[in-house]
């Protein structure tokens, strides 16, 4: 008797809906994370002579080509998280992007000199501009290397900076909110910002600065102040948050050394 009903329940137990539910919706959960399309875009973009500060075994290396802010990324993202790898066939093809690569070394540069020159490309597109393949404006690798270098252009940070007098310097600083507010004052909304804090002088240098786009390419705030739509800092493990409460170096790009071994 007592061996029947327990059979009779385990059976009752798995046939009923409220069982297979949460497996099912797991399921599709998983599923559709992955193949949902993505809800805006994040342009990032570096400070090279920040990024060449980083400690590390990279031998960086500033070319004569570089002399503004350069691209690190153009990134797909959902309102949490974001995709990553989306089309793992779609493999980086040098060849593709040799029309404009000369663009691509001045404006998109590999500064790590001790690995391949494709190999941040190849990075950035098969990790994140396969992503941005649901756009129109994206049918091919070609397609987002331009398409982001345009953004660059139309984003350019270190010009929106220059137009409110914040150019590198050496031996000034400045207050974090004065980048905030020159590049609010060009643009529809605020950056965000991160900063690397040097471990022997424990001072904080302006690193990299990102700022969101829609789908139609336009910005749309993603900074601090709409806190409903705050993206995430995808910093790297040298970067964090800019404090308001220290001042903040922008140095030189500093041309003349060129190579800098970090150990
Ligand atoms: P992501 O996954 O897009 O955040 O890219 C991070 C990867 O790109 C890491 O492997 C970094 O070491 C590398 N990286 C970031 N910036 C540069 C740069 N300017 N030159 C070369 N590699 C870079």
């Amino acid at each position: 008797m007592h061996i029947s009903f327990l059979v009779l329940s385990v059976v009752v137990l798995f046939a009923s809906p409220s069982f297979q539910k949460p497996h099912g919706n797991n399921h599709d959960q998983n599923q559709v994370s992955e193949s949902k399309d993505f809800d805006y875009l994040v342009l990032r973009q570096i400070w090279p002579k920040t990024s060449c500060m980083f400690p590390g075994s990279h031998q960086c290396t500033i070319k004569n080509t570089v002399s503004s802010w350069v691209i690190h990324g153009l990134w797909p993202n959902y309102n949490v998280g974001f995709p990553s790898f989306c089309n793992k066939t779609d493999k980086f093809r040098p060849d593709l992007i040799q029309p404009i690569v000369a663009d691509l070394e001045k404006y998109w540069p590999n500064l790590y000199t001790d690995t391949p020159l494709n190999s941040f490309w190849q990075h950035e597109w098969e990790k994140h501009g396969t992503c941005a393949l649901s756009l129109k404006q994206v049918t091919n690798e070609r397609d987002y290397f331009q398409m982001t270098l345009g953004l660059r252009e139309k984003f350019d940070f270190g010009t929106l900076l220059e137009k409110a007098s914040i150019v590198p310097d050496n031996s000034k600083s400045y207050e974090l909110a004065e980048f905030i507010n020159a590049i609010e004052k060009e643009l529809a909304f605020a950056p965000v910002l991160s900063c690397f804090v040097e471990k022997e002088s424990k001072r904080q240098f302006l690193a990299e600065m990102q700022i969101c786009l829609n789908k139609s390419l336009e910005q749309i705030d993603c900074s601090e102040h709409n806190k409903a739509k705050m993206v995430a800092m995808r910093a790297n493990e040298h970067e964090q948050q800019c404090s308001p409460k220290m001042p903040v170096h922008y140095p030189v790009l500093d041309r003349n050394q060129k190579i800098i071994f970090n150990f």
